[in-house]
């Protein structure tokens, strides 16, 4: 599961590029990760201010 810190998060796109499933759409002024993410990180190592991460459930 993914949590993101909307206050950081300044809506660039990085992280949507880089996941293998295409499964994170950046919309206005919201992120959303549509079902299927394997928790791979990707997303998480990519963002250059540590906006998006991997929540234990
Ligand atoms: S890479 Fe980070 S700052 Fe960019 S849209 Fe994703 S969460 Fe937001
Ligand atoms: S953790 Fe991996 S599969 Fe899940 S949204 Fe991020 S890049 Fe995509």
């Amino acid at each position: 599961m993914l949590e993101v810190n909307s206050i950081r998060c300044y809506y660039c796109g990085a992280c949507a590029s880089v996941c293998p499933l295409n499964l994170i759409d950046v919309l206005d002024e919201a992120i959303k990760v549509r079902e299927g993410c394997t928790d791979c990180g990707l997303c998480e190592n990519t963002c250059p201010v540590g906006a998006i991460k991997i929540a234990e459930e």
